[in-house]
């Protein structure tokens, strides 16, 4: 089958022919109809974030046909429309009898630490497998399976509630799955902080407030616009202490701040002016659970979680068009996402 690979740290990826994975008896054989693109990818092909073997098919935002089953898979069939939920976990340790797979000591994840979809073919556990209904497209199918899951697993790990008034930092694709999410969850008032023109342009059309958070100190704003008192629940999704610390200040008293954006620099907090007077709370969030894929599909399904066409570029399984789109995810602001349709041209 044809696959596109990373073979070398900081290289372009490659095309190339390899072998159609023989599945086990608990995998399912998927013939992949749309595999996304993602920031992730490129940060593999760059070397920032760390893979360890070569050559690796990239490509963990999957969706596709069900080509073959293993004897012992019961609730998938040939033909079955799936997405897959792209951390492959042992199911038995300390954390996945508890539905916690994302710490499970032997957990893999599809196209980092095992091949991924951006090839013809890919094998996964069927537990890894979730129907996709007929109302949603392969490429959101796909799509949704990365920043949505975790946008959703961080509304959860908030505790957030219907008429909750919400702080979003950050309208990448994060932000625009968890404005969705949040809506479709019945949120109070959402405030979307940027600094891009154009995302707060869109955060306004899509029902938020915008905060332009180049005019004025955020927090100030919000606070403003809240009576003083502050939201129930802040997302950071961009990966700064400088907007952490904003999150977490921004709150009303029992607030929840939930950190998705990864950054390696120090945050400080006063404990008492800051923290404990509000009883405020301030979790991490690291990626999201199989437990959610059900609730992510039913809100794409109804239509409350929506990707319209015009989000929505596709490429077919070729080096050369990938390693552009790679190229082009360093730089964009546009709330566009690029998939992979194997044979889209033809
Ligand atoms: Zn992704
Ligand atoms: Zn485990």
């Amino acid at each position: 089958m044809r696959a596109v690979q990373l073979t070398e740290i900081g290289k372009n990826l490659r095309g190339a022919d390899v072998t159609i994975p023989k599945i086990g008896s608990s995998d399912v054989l998927i013939r992949v109809t749309a595999a996304g693109i993602c920031h992730s990818d490129a940060h593999y092909r760059a070397g920032i974030s760390k893979i360890d073997r070569l050559p690796l098919t990239l490509g963990h935002e999957v969706a596709g046909r069900v080509e073959k089953v293993g004897s012992d898979v019961r609730n998938l069939s040939i033909g079955d429309r799936v997405c897959v939920h792209y951390l492959v976990h042992c199911g038995t340790c300390e954390f996945c009898v508890r539905g916690l797979e994302q710490f499970c000591r032997t957990g893999q994840m599809i196209g980092k630490h095992r091949d991924g979809g951006y090839a013809e073919f890919i094998k996964v556990p069927a537990a890894n497998a979730f129907p996709l209904p007929d109302e949603i497209p392969f490429e959101v199918g796909a799509i949704m399976m990365c920043s949505s899951a975790t946008a959703l697993h961080a509304l959860n790990k908030a505790r957030f509630k219907a008429d909750e008034s919400i702080a979003i930092f950050g309208f990448g694709g994060l932000g625009f799955s968890a404005l969705q999410l949040a809506r479709a969850l019945d949120c109070g008032d959402v405030y979307v902080v940027e600094i891009n023109p154009a995302k707060l342009a869109s955060a306004a059309n899509m029902g938020a407030v915008p905060i332009d958070a180049r005019s004025e100190d955020p927090v100030d704003q919000i606070k403003e616009a809240t009576a003083g008192k502050g939201v129930d629940v802040a997302l950071e999704l961009i990966g700064s202490a400088k907007t952490m610390r904003q999150a977490v200040l921004c709150l009303a008293p029992l607030g929840r701040a939930a950190l998705v954006g990864l950054t390696a620099e120090s945050m400080s907090i006063h404990p008492y002016t800051e923290l404990i007077n509000k009883e405020a709370e301030i979790m991490g969030v690291s990626d999201h659970l199989a437990a959610e894929i059900p609730a992510l599909i039913e809100f794409a399904r109804s239509g409350k979680l929506r990707f319209p066409p015009e989000t929505l570029r596709v490429v077919d399984l070729d080096a050369v068009q990938i390693n552009a789109a790679l190229d082009a995810l360093q730089d964009s602001i546009a709330h566009v996402r690029t998939v992979i349709v194997p044979n889209s041209d033809s």
